[in-house]
C-alpha cells in the first residue's frame, strides 16, 4: 500500500535497522524500543491487521521465525511476543506485525 510506512520499509524507501529478511518476512528494530531488545516481525505482503490475515502458510512462517530471531538476539530464554489489533488495543501501524520484546523494559525498574 502506497501510504503504509511498513510497506515503504519493505520496499527500501524508508530506512530501517534490519536484522532478518527472507522471501516473505522482514524484521527490524522498533524505532521507539520498549525493552532493551524490541524488534518487529513484518510480512512483506500488506495485511492491515490480524483480522485481515488470511494466509495460513504466512501466519505459520510469522510465528515460526520468532524463536529464530529471539535466538539471534540472545533473548530466546525469555521474551514476549505481542500483536496489537485495532487502535483501541494500541495498534498504531496498520500493517500486521509481531513485536518481540526481551531483556529489561526501558523506563521500568527491574
Ligand atoms: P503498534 O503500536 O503495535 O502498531 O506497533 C507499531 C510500532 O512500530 C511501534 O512500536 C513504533 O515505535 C514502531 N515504528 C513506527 N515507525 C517505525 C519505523 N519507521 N521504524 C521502526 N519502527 C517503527
Amino acid at each position: 500500500m502506497s501510504d503504509c510506512i511498513f510497506c515503504k520499509i519493505v520496499a527500501g524507501e524508508i530506512p530501517s535497522k534490519k536484522i532478518y529478511e527472507d522471501d516473505d518476512i522482514i524484521c527490524f528494530h522498533d524505532i521507539h524500543p520498549a525493552a532493551s531488545v524490541h524488534v518487529l516481525v513484518v510480512p512483506k505482503k500488506h495485511f492491515s491487521s490480524l483480522n485481515e490475515l488470511d494466509d495460513p502458510e504466512l501466519a505459520g512462517k510469522l510465528f515460526l521465525v520468532v524463536p529464530k530471531i529471539a535466538k539471534m538476539l540472545g533473548v530466546d530464554g525469555a521474551y514476549r511476543t505481542v500483536v496489537n489489533t485495532g487502535k483501541g488495543a494500541g495498534q498504531s501501524v496498520a500493517h500486521i506485525h509481531l513485536h518481540i520484546l526481551g531483556g529489561p523494559r526501558i523506563g521500568m525498574p527491574e
